[in-house]
């Protein structure tokens, strides 16, 4: 027995006109993308539940110093430790462009709780605080049910053929499974978890140690090593450099890096850049496809992440290939499943929390019935016009998500769907800046910057946002 999924909460709030429809909506996380989604449904008038696993809000930014048993991640049994942070992480965007748009990511109030970290690219704890602040501003808590992981999200159909999702949910401390029916899910679970191993022939019989970036914190156990890192995107970077410290040596071995000859990195005596592990031996050997070799200690993997959804059933009508998530409509709703389901945050080479706040106003707002999506047959039209695009340009399917080269005219997109202005000049500029200064000065650009001009303008179009 189903009971009335239209709730009285129209009558109480004045924006929403009430020929809009309220749902019962599931959001599975309480990350960044789960918060904003959260305050986005409750605006729109829905009825929004929160499920997240461990007890606090964050996802991503709750750093945890444990690891994962199996430093790879092979073992599918082990247990799961959710955030990928290590200690020294500082923040790769400057705080301007990060925030939300209308929750500016500017330094907090000193209640004397919480340590502030004022500095434009601070480090992971403030990016917290910045959430909890969001949360405690919007009075989000009461909405998220805390220590409880959804472990199954499926499909069924009642009487009046609407479409209604079982969610079936686990609690802490509390034996036995729940379910629970909703008329919408938003998958929010994040997707720096599991990690994505490189591939090296011959590493079965290497006898050295092997960890995946999701299991670094720390340089000490690197200490006197002899380290190959493989990948160099931006915490693969990072980490090397915090590694290079302690470490005796620090290899990294990079697609990017042509064939050429190992070269030094400036300011260090002891790392270099490589191309490609080319296999590992035996006696501890790595050679590498520069025709360089070195006995080596310790791999490490900074080589990403897979979409994982354990708990999603679909009859596989949304499957994970090669990384791609598909099919998806704007890389949010699957048109078979539309709007009943739909996943925020999945676009990465991106600035996130202002991404998931649109993607969370459009879901919002098709739920409510107030955006329209177009019919089913556009909506696959359009994802495989899109998918024939990635293919021509010779784009592999593992950077479907990918959305380096135009997140803004997707910003836009979404923005004029759901009658927002599009994203601020000042915030596209900061954002073409701060990459470029990554480029030219990764030691140097979190704490030299040259758009002084471009900081006062985000400043003056806070004020509006700002008690
Ligand atoms: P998450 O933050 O991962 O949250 C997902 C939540 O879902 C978690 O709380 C988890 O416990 C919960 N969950 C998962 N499965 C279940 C389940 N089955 N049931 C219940 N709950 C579940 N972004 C920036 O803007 N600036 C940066 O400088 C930056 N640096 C980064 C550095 C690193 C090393 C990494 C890994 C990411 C970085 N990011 C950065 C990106 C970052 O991931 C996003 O900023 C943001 O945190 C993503 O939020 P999310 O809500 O999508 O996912």
């Amino acid at each position: 027995a189903m009971a009335s999924q239209i709730l009285p909460i129209f009558a109480m709030n004045p924006l929403i006109p009430s020929n809009f429809t309220s749902r019962k909506v599931a959001v599975i996380g309480a990350g960044a993308a789960g918060l904003v989604a959260a305050r986005e449904l409750r605006r729109e008038g829905h009825e929004a539940v929160v499920f997240e696993r461990s007890d606090r809000v964050g996802g991503t930014w709750v750093y945890d110093p444990n690891v994962e048993p199996d430093p790879i991640g092979l073992d599918s049994s082990r247990t799961i430790v959710h955030s990928s942070l290590y200690e020294s992480l500082r923040t790769n965007l400057p705080r301007e462009i990060m925030g939300f748009r209308d929750y500016p990511f500017v330094v907090g109030k000193d209640d004397g709780k919480k340590q502030r970290d004022p500095r434009r690219f601070p480090g992971h704890r403030e990016v917290l605080n910045y959430l909890e602040d969001f949360v405690n501003d919007f009075q989000l808590n009461e909405l998220i049910r805390f220590e409880t992981e959804v472990v199954h999200v499926g499909l069924v159909l009642v009487e009046d053929e609407r479409k209604k999702w079982v969610v079936k949910y686990r609690r802490r401390m509390r034996g036995g499974d729940v379910d629970e029916v909703f008329d919408g899910v938003v998958v929010c679970n994040g997707h720096y978890t599991k990690p994505n191993i490189a591939e090296i022939p011959g590493i079965d019989a290497w006898p050295g140690k092997q960890i995946h970036s999701h299991n670094y914190r720390v340089p000490e156990p690197f200490r006197d090593q002899v380290v190959v890192s493989i990948g160099a995107s931006a915490s693969g970077q990072d980490i090397s450099r915090d590694i290079a410290r302690v470490a005796k040596e620090v290899h990294i071995a990079s697609r990017s890096a042509t064939n050429g000859l190992p070269m030094k990195q400036p300011g260090y005596d002891n790392m270099w850049l490589h191309s490609m592990i080319e296999s590992a031996h035996e006696d501890g050997t790595i050679v590498f496809q520069d025709g360089s070799s070195v006995i080596v200690d310790v791999i490490l993997h900074c080589t990403g992440y897979k979409y994982y959804f354990p708990f999603l059933e679909t009859n596989n009508i949304v499957t994970v290939d090669d990384n791609r998530v598909g099919p998806l409509y704007k890389h949010v709703f699957p048109p078979l499943l539309a709007p009943g389901l739909s996943f925020i945050g999945l676009p990465w080479k991106v600035i996130p929390f202002p991404l998931s706040e649109l993607q969370s106003k459009w879901v919002a707002g098709v739920l409510s019935g107030r955006i329209l999506l177009p019919s089913q047959e556009k909506m696959l039209e359009d994802v495989e016009a899109f998918y024939l695009k990635l293919e021509a340009a010779g784009v592999p399917k593992r950077y479907t998500h990918n959305m380096a080269d135009y997140q803004f005219e997707y910003n836009d997109w979404l923005a004029a769907e759901c009658g927002c202005p599009p994203t601020e000049k000042w915030r596209k500029q900061m954002y073409e800046e701060a990459s470029k200064k990554k480029k030219t000065q990764p030691e140097t650009y979190r704490d030299e910057w040259e758009d002084q001009q471009l900081i006062l303008q985000a400043q003056e179009d806070f004020r509006q946002y700002l008690p």
